[in-house]
């Protein structure tokens, strides 16, 4: 199959319309004379982790409480490895963001007092089923903003270490797409999976994360060389069994207490009730056969249950089906709690791109924001806004002077090559579908998944890593009937070079820091020597380890 090559410029091109994209893009257009390319593999109106809406604003800054409460919350949430300097910029702008939310539409609920109604310390509530298509709406209503829906994209163009565009490809149209742009935002958000997911065939893509997103920009950064940070910190979600519904709608939104088979309350036995503990007490009650978990909702007054159903509908509604479906409700039954497998997510632990202040990375005119951003973890949906209009502002202070870049014709003849290779009408030893799930398979058993209970030790990551590099082989002779085909092959060939970093992060972390996250069997203990960055550099075919010290909140840091 040839494709056709379609050649377009910008100034600034943002890959990934979801959260952080489409809020750079916004902030991009603030400034008339920048030109901007918003290229999304799916539509921006229902894309990434915003697609079903959220039913409450997660980092927020609420009254009695201030920025560097929040620095010291995360601190502690992630056991010292943080970018203080990063989570401080998100902190100080949390609540400007949510306000620019309400003014285009979005419905934060208040109480007789006029004030956000608020759910724990961190957080408050809103009505968040339609919060992306009203990102999209203001993304789409900005005359200098070109969304490219359907465009897929893969590379980096690259001139000598500089980022100069993209390449791209449209998944249903045989269109090659080489974009020129002076500043590149990626936005790609992070990486779901990876590893064997709790439900299997049909319903495997029923997890916590989205996903679609399959680790593209960290895959896309891996491959030019960009610094990577913390991918040993996993995250792994507490949720609702089958459904993977969000608890914390329940635990924080309710009170409800986590209760064993026999309704002890049992997270206070395993230490302080950090996010983490909530997982590690789970996973270890399941162990010792005091299974199965719960939060405890029985009893809940008919008002209240109302109220889950309600708020299940804003954000995942299949646990409001499975509850009418099942014809018992929370008040009559207690919720059914389980671990999801592990991801690579930025968001919520601090696994990504090694980004400065401003959100640039190590690769000059190459910003990055969002769960694709490393070092900051806890920023949810306002900290992925705030991350936006920092790298959105600091391309546009870069591109200023700057000219568009072109690379030969020969390189991009060479690309295009390189894709049409996918797209022969022959059949591969191997379906795109075998290479996932093996893949699946070998981290899930050698790299602390679901079934190892997390754990993982250092024999065990060498066998991952012999057989993930089997696959990155196998990977190449994949081949596609057509261009939703291609998507596919990219998507595992992307996850199998984030699987790649993960297992030498792993490997390096010799400590365990954090229950479930990053647990090794070799080293049970945290070590206070290792308080430290793993970064790697990706360079030759291998995977690199540099150790970075720690950045305290006021500290400058420069590449
Ligand atoms: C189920 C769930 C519930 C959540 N609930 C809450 C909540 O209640 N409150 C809260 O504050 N936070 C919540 N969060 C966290 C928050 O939603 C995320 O941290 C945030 O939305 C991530 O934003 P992002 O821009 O990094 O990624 P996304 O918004 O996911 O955007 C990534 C975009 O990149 C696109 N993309 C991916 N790969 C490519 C490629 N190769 N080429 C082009 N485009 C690509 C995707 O299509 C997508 O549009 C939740 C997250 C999940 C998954």
């Amino acid at each position: 199959m040839k494709l056709e090559t379609r050649i377009l410029e910008t100034d600034i091109l943002v890959i990934g319309g979801g959260t952080a994209g489409c809020y750079a893009a916004v902030t991009l257009s603030k400034e008339e004379k920048n030109n901007i390319i918003v290229a999304d593999k799916a539509n921006i109106k229902r894309s990434g982790c915003l697609a079903a809406g959220v039913n409450a604003i997660n980092a927020y800054i609420n009254k009695g409480y201030t920025p560097e409460d929040f620095v010291d919350y995360v601190k502690k949430e992630a056991s010292g490895i943080i970018r203080e300097d990063l989570v401080y910029s998100i902190a100080k702008n949390l609540n400007n963001v949510t306000k620019n939310m309400e003014s285009i539409g979005l419905t934060i609920l208040k109480d007789s007092q006029g004030e956000y109604v608020t759910r724990g310390k961190r957080s408050i509530k809103i009505n968040g089923e339609n919060i992306k298509p009203l990102l999209a709406n203001e993304v789409n209503s900005k005359k200098n903003i070109n969304v490219l829906n359907k465009v897929n994209i893969v590379d980096y163009i690259m001139q000598e270490d500089t980022v100069v565009g993209a390449y791209g490809f449209h998944i249903e149209e045989n269109i090659f797409y080489i974009i020129y742009s002076k500043a590149v935002i990626c936005t790609t958000g992070g990486a779901s999976g990876l590893y064997k997911p709790n439900n299997p065939g049909f319903s495997k893509h029923k997890m916590w994360y989205s996903p679609f997103n399959t680790g593209a920009g960290y895959a896309m950064g891996i491959r030019a060389g960009a610094e990577m940070t913390s991918f040993e910190m996993r995250f792994i979600a507490l949720r609702c069994k089958d459904t993977i519904a969000p608890t914390g709608t329940v635990a924080q939104g309710i009170g409800a207490k986590q209760v064993n088979a026999n309704e002890n309350e049992y997270v206070k036995n395993y230490g302080k009730p950090l996010t983490i503990t909530r997982l590690y007490a789970t996973v270890e009650e399941n162990r010792k056969g005091q299974g199965p978990c719960y939060l405890k909702t029985k009893g809940i007054s008919k008002e209240v249950e109302e109220e889950l159903y309600k708020a299940y509908l804003n954000m995942a509604p299949a646990q409001t089906l499975k509850w009418i479906e099942d014809g018992y409700g929370p008040s009559m039954q207690n919720l059914e709690i389980e671990g999801t497998e592990p991801y690579i997510v930025g968001g919520h632990a601090a696994s990504g791109y090694w980004v400065d202040v401003t959100r640039s990375t190590t690769i000059p005119g190459l910003y990055a924001a969002g769960d694709v951003a490393g070092g900051s973890p806890k920023k949810y949906v306002t900290g992925c806004f705030v991350e936006g209009e920092i790298a959105a502002d600091a391309a546009t202070e870069f591109i200023k002077n700057k000219k568009i870049n072109y690379i030969g014709q020969e390189e991009i003849n060479s690309k295009a090559i390189y894709l049409e290779g996918f797209l022969k009408d022959e059949e591969s030893l191997f379906s795109i579908n075998n290479v996932e799930e093996a893949m699946q398979k070998v981290m899930d058993e050698y790299a602390g998944g679901i079934s190892k209970n997390y754990v993982f030790n250092t024999t065990r990551l060498h066998i991952a890593s012999g057989k993930i590099e089997e696959l990155l082989v196998i990977s190449s002779k994949l081949r596609a009937k057509d261009m939703r085909e291609l998507l596919q092959i990219y998507e595992v060939i992307d996850r199998l070079y984030v699987c790649k970093v993960l297992i030498v992060h792993l490997l390096f972390r010799k400590e365990t820091r954090w229950k479930c996250y990053g647990e090794n069997a070799d080293y049970k203990e945290k070590d206070e020597n290792l308080l430290k960055y793993v970064n790697s550099i990706y360079k030759d075919g291998k995977v690199q380890v540099v150790f970075r010290n720690l950045v305290k909140r006021d500290e400058v840091y420069e590449h």
